[in-house]
């Protein structure tokens, strides 16, 4: 469960980003190192967003991938 940093409300986190006016749907993703055809990747990026105040939050919960 996250809060939110500005007002402690919980957070809505299953959200994703997304890119908009693209002809194909592309997520963004975690990682390391190299250029756009980097093989390095980790994972989706999540967003949580406080449903009181619109903060977003963003981060990666496979942490067992960057250890
Ligand atoms: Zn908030």
């Amino acid at each position: 469960m996250r809060k939110c940093l500005r007002c402690d409300e919980v957070m809505v986190e299953d959200y994703m980003l997304k890119t908009e006016n693209l002809t194909a749907v592309a997520s963004v993703v975690l990682a390391k190192g190299g250029g756009i055809f980097s093989s390095n990747t980790k994972g989706k990026v999540k967003a949580a967003v406080c449903p009181k105040c619109g903060e977003i939050s963003i981060f990666f919960d496979e942490l067992n991938k960057i250890k």
